[in-house]
């Protein structure tokens, strides 16, 4: 056998594999693009096997045999266009027309002398290569808008036409120089051999090829998809979706999610396509989810009639949907819509269904992340919790055991000397004690009780220089005190007010163990008061400052040390402050003192005669 026989005759097995293995799935998976691939392909495994049957029988075919096949042939490049038509719709004149050529040609082949005129024979050749080389150009241009092992595939498909209609110019050259034929011939086969391996890439690829032409795309989005944003779900799904649109060149993708409590697959963001289907068990999205398989539709609406003007509102003909599932967990369904079916419909199911399992192992990861975040703040809460127990016992406790001590001695006292005076001192000692008691009381009571009745309750107007001056001359602290300032007129509820003073001055106290001058500082700007309480104690670091506003939270530092408290005062503070429209802040400097800042609005005095409230919301809560 020659070189040239040999490249012939394996170019010629390889038309016939792919015919055996593309009518099969035509068989299995019965699709107008399938079905048009068998055609060509056994259109073309019929007129090699005709004419290697004529050859081992060393007979020439009769002359209507020679016409059928020369018919056949004239066939394959308007199948090959009607297969373009599929996938990318030619225009209906030149399918037209071309289907007035594909007839005038297989007229052509049934009156033309046998054997064939070299003229004869060129024209036909003329004939195919003017209609091989026009889908060639059409599947090329097609492949330039999709991606992955679908580009790839098309790509070859267009370069398997193109080396078809040379494979046929060159023999038809052969017929036309017979001199030359054996040149011709020699080159022909070669051209055929590189269709037939091209054809074979582009219809029945192998799967380490399919593998490798996907890799890259795939890394490219598993890569991608650890990096989106995951703070709530609908982000993540959101971010995936518009990933997914660019990597499988489609119009939509949409992930929908299984709800428990409505028995329906919804869309997280609560839009789209999912959430506009009229009929949701009808959705194939839906047959996805319950069948748990991937689904593949050439034609939404035909296939779900019932949402057929939704799919048509979202530019969607073919629909690829597939279930994300992991294990048992079956979350939802990752839909792709599309313009018309693509070629290699199994490609997408496939590509659809990595990424839905990719999807699925996302949403998990999301689960574990959240699951985990919500044990940890359990975890802190109950932390918090007991944290706020001992120190609420412990701060009971104190004033509890003076009062029991004092209150044993004045009895022990009046059992022996009845007669005797009480002692005012004592009594003094009690009732502050009980006070104590009380303001401890009242503050768990606020943080039970303010959240829900508000923080703000008779306004009155007052100079808050005055109201601090007041609250620091009722407290004795044994420490140096300053207080400066102007007079500025507030409208607060004055009982409330108190509270905030006298909580920060006490924690002023409380947070300098090693004494140290307390400033409170009253000045005013345009639109507020402000009050400045500084201390030269212990101060807070600053990864500390955003949490001592918070909710029974202490300084981790001082959480160990000597020094009570339930992490109640600064929360308290801050929301009376708040809801006076007002803000609360502080600076810093650990081991040097802090600086506590409050800002009311302030009463403006040129617009006292019409309306002397300030503008923000006095006695509201800010939303
Ligand atoms: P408590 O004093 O009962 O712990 P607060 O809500 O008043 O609760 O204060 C919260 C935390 O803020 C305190 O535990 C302490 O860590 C910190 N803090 C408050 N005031 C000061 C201050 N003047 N100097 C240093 N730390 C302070």
């Amino acid at each position: 056998m020659t070189a040239e026989e040999l490249l012939r005759t394996l170019s010629q097995v390889a038309f016939v594999v792919i015919a055996v293995a593309v009518t099969v799935s035509a068989v299995r998976r019965p699709r107008v693009a399938t079905v048009h691939t068998a055609i060509f392909f056994a259109l073309a495994a019929l007129i090699i096997s005709a004419g290697r049957v004529a050859q081992w029988s060393g007979q020439e075919l009769p002359a209507p045999g020679t016409r059928t096949l020369l018919g056949m042939l004239v066939a394959m490049p308007y199948v090959l266009l009607l297969l373009a038509d599929d996938f990318i719709g030619v225009p209906r004149a030149l399918m037209a027309s071309t289907f007035a050529l594909f007839l005038v040609a297989a007229g052509l082949a049934l009156i033309a002398p046998i054997p064939l005129p070299a003229a004869y024979a060129l024209l036909f050749v003329a004939y195919m290569v003017a209609m091989l080389l026009y889908s060639t150009a059409r599947f090329f241009i097609a492949s330039r808008s999709l991606s992955g092992v679908s580009r790839r595939r098309l790509e070859a498909v267009a370069g398997g036409g193109a080396l078809l209609a040379m494979a046929l110019l060159f023999s038809g050259l052969g017929a036309a120089f017979p001199d030359q034929r054996s040149v011709w011939r020699g080159i022909s086969s070669a051209t055929s051999f590189a269709c037939g391996v091209t054809y074979m890439l582009g219809f029945v690829p192998p799967s380490f090829v399919r593998n490798a032409w996907r890799a890259p795309l795939m890394q490219r989005f598993f890569a991608e998809s650890t990096q989106v944003p995951r703070g709530t779900i609908l982000e993540l799904t959101t971010a995936l979706e518009e990933r997914m649109v660019s990597m499988l060149a489609t119009q939509h993708a949409a992930i929908a999610l299984w709800d428990e409590a409505t028995g329906r697959l919804e869309a997280p963001g609560g839009g789209g396509a999912a959430e506009a289907l009229k009929d949701r068990h009808s959705s194939i999205a839906y047959r996805a989810y319950s069948s748990q398989t991937a689904v593949f539709v050439g034609h939404a609406g035909r296939a779900d009639p019932a949402n057929a003007a939704v799919y048509q509102q979202f530019g969607a003909r073919s629909i690829v949907a597939a279930p994300i599932t992991i294990g048992e967990r079956r979350y939802g369904v990752l839909t792709a819509y599309g313009g018309r079916p693509p070629l290699f419909a199994d490609d997408e199911l496939e590509v659809v269904q990595i990424l839905a399992n990719q999807v699925a192992i996302l949403l998990r990861d999301f689960e574990l992340t959240n699951d985990f975040a919500a044990y940890r703040g359990h975890q802190e809460a109950m932390r918090l919790k007991e944290d706020f127990l001992s120190a609420a016992a412990h701060d009971l406790k104190t004033p509890l055991t003076a009062l029991t001590a004092q209150s044993q001695l004045m009895q022990r006292r009046a059992l022996r000397e009845p007669g005797r005076p009480i002692e005012t001192e004592e009594v003094e000692l009690v009732v502050n004690e009980t006070r104590r008691m009380r303001r401890i009381v009242d503050t768990l009571l606020d943080a039970a009780s303010g959240d829900q009745l508000g923080f703000v309750g008779q306004i009155e107007e007052v100079d808050l220089y005055a109201l601090v001056s007041e609250v620091i001359a009722s407290t004795s602290t044994g420490r140096t005190v300053h207080c400066e300032g102007v007079p500025v007129m507030v409208k607060l509820d004055v009982n409330r007010m108190r509270q905030v003073v006298g909580n920060l001055f006490d924690n002023a106290v409380k947070y300098s163990p090693n004494g140290g001058d307390i400033d409170f500082r009253v000045t005013a700007d345009e639109r507020s008061a402000i009050l400045h309480v500084s201390d030269h104690g212990i101060g807070i670091s600053p990864e500390d400052l955003p949490i001592i506003f918070e909710r029974f939270r202490r300084a981790p530092s001082v959480r160990y040390s000597p020094t009570t408290g339930l992490g109640l005062g600064l929360y308290l503070s801050r929301r009376i402050v708040e809801d006076h429209g007002g803000q609360i802040e502080v600076k810093s400097v650990l081991g040097r003192g802090s600086t506590f800042e409050v800002r009311l609005p302030r009463v403006r005095r040129l617009a006292a005669a019409g309306d002397g409230a300030p503008k923000s919301r006095v006695g509201q809560r800010p939303d």
